[in-house]
């Protein structure tokens, strides 16, 4: 099947995280055809593939996911988000930028690269999840690197086929992606009449203050590859529904996106500090999504950007923003992680959809990294 063909079998399954539902069935018919061994390492209602060829050399690996995040509003679509229609050279579909074109490019770029180079001097690996955007929960594929840790395999380059480009396929690349740190705050209050607040405490008022002090203060500068943190507010519940209520609580969800020039460990001390000087009760858990990473070597970035430069004319900007992605799980077995794929503008989108020759571009770069590596 050519890369056309295989993305459109895959977005024409519904996969919503943390369900497969059959793409991995898409996958491993096409990689067993050009010899790659298929393993699954599942991890409660998480389906885990690990493709790889080859025995010697250093490992290269594809990372990506099959689970797409849900349609949303069906008739708000102008083709239905699972039947990979193609219009003006443009296929439509959920996850055809997030991220089932890179996994088809993923495929057929090593299946041409196969063909031409018979004894490649790396192994490859496409090591593929069906949760990545789902809840942490469920598992992710953390699980299966500490086994290959443990097992003292280890990754030496990982091309993560995140949609990172902005404005042309391959424009921008990620080395490094900032961490994730959720509060779920509960502001405690005492219930009353709105007629007699002073025999009630009003936590909804006491919110006002939180998030006035918590949303301008700099928590670091960031730095030359980092933007700096930034706290936002997700959600906020309070009152009971009547009018004349001071409620008891209020629950609020903030999170903050931060820069390797924060931790969270001084993240929630600072943000504790803050909330132990407010004239209120407070309880907050915290869940920390994510640790920053960043990939310091500069061989795989450089091997990149030469290809790059052939395609493009031009180098890719480097730029770590966007949420968190695998790459994290990887970058700890000291592995130089690089994200590179599609545009990201209409990622989680109605109408998400990808031009076809941005498709191929993305196969063509995909198969150029696999040869340089090869020429390296
Ligand atoms: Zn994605």
């Amino acid at each position: 099947m050519d890369v056309l063909e295989i993305a459109k079998n895959l977005i024409k399954v519904k996969s919503i995280s943390p369900n497969d539902n059959g793409c991995f069935h898409i996958i491993t018919s096409e990689l067993s055809k050009i010899g790659f061994d298929i393993n699954f390492d599942n991890y409660k209602n998480v389906e885990n593939l690990i493709a790889t060829i080859g025995e010697k050399g250093p490992i290269f690996c594809f990372l990506g996911h099959t689970d797409v995040v849900p349609e949303g509003p069906i008739d708000e679509w102008k083709h239905h988000p699972y039947d990979a229609v193609v219009e003006n050279d443009i296929l439509f579909g959920r996850g055809a930028a997030d991220m089932k074109s890179s996994i088809a490019a993923f495929i057929s770029a090593t299946s041409k690269f196969l063909d031409k180079v018979k004894n490649p001097n790396f192994q490859i690996w496409i090591l593929l999840t069906s949760n990545e955007e789902g809840e942490i929960d469920d598992g992710k594929i953390d699980k299966i690197i500490s086994r290959l840790m443990n097992e003292n395999k280890f990754i030496d380059y990982c091309l993560v086929g995140e949609a990172s480009s902005s404005e042309i396929v391959g424009d921008v690349i990620r080395r490094g992606r900032r961490g994730s740190l959720t509060g779920y705050l509960t502001v405690i209050g005492k219930q009353g009449h709105v007629a007699y607040p002073n025999k009630a405490i009003n936590p909804i008022h006491h919110s006002g203050e939180i998030i006035e002090k918590l949303s301008n203060i700099v928590w670091d500068k960031g730095n030359k590859f980092f933007e700096p943190t930034t706290f936002q507010v997700s959600n906020i519940n309070s009152g009971t529904g009547a009018t004349n209520v001071v409620p008891k609580d209020l629950n609020m969800i903030f999170n903050l996106r931060f820069s390797p020039e924060s931790n969270a460990a001084e993240l929630k001390n600072r943000i504790e500090k803050i909330l132990n000087d407010g004239e209120f009760k407070y309880e907050i858990e915290w869940v920390q999504n994510a640790e920053p990473y960043f990939t310091e070597k500069d061989q795989f970035i450089n091997l990149i950007q030469s290809v790059l430069e052939k395609v493009n004319g031009k180098k890719a900007i480097i730029n770590n923003g966007g949420g968190t992605s695998d790459g994290r799980w990887i970058a700890p077995m000291g592995t130089q992680v690089i994200e590179l794929g599609p545009l990201n503008k209409t990622i989680h989108q109605i109408d998400e959809q990808i031009p076809i020759s941005d498709l191929e571009k993305t196969e063509k770069i995909y198969l150029g990294i696999l040869e340089e590596i090869n020429s390296n």
